[in-house]
């Protein structure tokens, strides 16, 4: 199996962009305290089943950012 790599630019408001190498689809989780950011795999197929109902719009790929803090800035 032929593992896709390309490079993803994630960006996230308010910082700067990030660039890292991507094996599989996945999502971020941003702490807005010290500004880690974690991957996430996700399924997002629920998202592009609600899409679907409201657009005619074809997904090919999706990313999700959640913010919050991280375990460490919840102390
Ligand atoms: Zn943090």
């Amino acid at each position: 199996m032929v593992e896709k790599i390309f490079l993803n630019e994630v960006k996230i408001p308010e910082t700067k962009s990030v660039y890292e190498l991507i094996k599989e689809e996945h999502s971020h989780l941003v702490c807005s305290s010290c500004g880690k950011i974690e991957d996430i795999m996700i399924d997002t197929s629920i998202l592009q089943a609600a899409l679907s109902k409201q657009s005619s719009f074809k997904v090919q790929s999706s990313e999700v950012i959640f913010s919050g803090t991280c375990q460490d800035c919840q102390d």
